[in-house]
């Protein structure tokens, strides 16, 4: 399968990961949208969070807590910082492998939209 981010788990995309682990990996966004944005993936393809089932709840709560983690070793938990997940297409969903967005290093908008 192409999945861009199945590629970098696998290391067929060479990068640099962040955080690794059984369940997530952790890189840089190629296309920064803040001066940290980070993407937190879940090591297997999963689509989209329509396909998470109630067994992937820890699974959810991992992404969080390595974010977190992240965002304190990044040197920006203070300040503050935004995490999102994008669902499908009008969610604004690209890449169909789930993925956390970790953004901060700015004061960013309160709108969602
Ligand atoms: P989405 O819109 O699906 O929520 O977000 C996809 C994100 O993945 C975008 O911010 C985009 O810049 C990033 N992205 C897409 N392809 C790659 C890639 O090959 N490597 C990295 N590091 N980021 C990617
Ligand atoms: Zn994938």
């Amino acid at each position: 399968m192409d999945c861009p981010f199945c590629g970098i788990v696998t290391g067929r995309i060479p990068s640099k990961l962040l955080y690794q682990d059984d369940l997530v990996v952790a890189f840089r966004d190629i296309s920064p949208q803040a001066p940290h944005h980070i993407l937190v993936v879940p090591t297997t393809h999963i689509s989209s969070l329509n396909e998470m089932k109630a067994k992937d709840e820890s699974l959810i709560g991992h992404l969080v807590v390595v974010a977190i983690d992240l965002a304190r070793r990044e040197g920006f938990a203070e300040n503050g910082y935004r995490m999102a997940i994008n669902c499908g297409r009008e969610g604004g969903q690209a890449v169909p492998h789930l993925h956390l967005h970790l953004l901060g290093g700015r004061q960013l908008n309160s709108s969602l939209g």
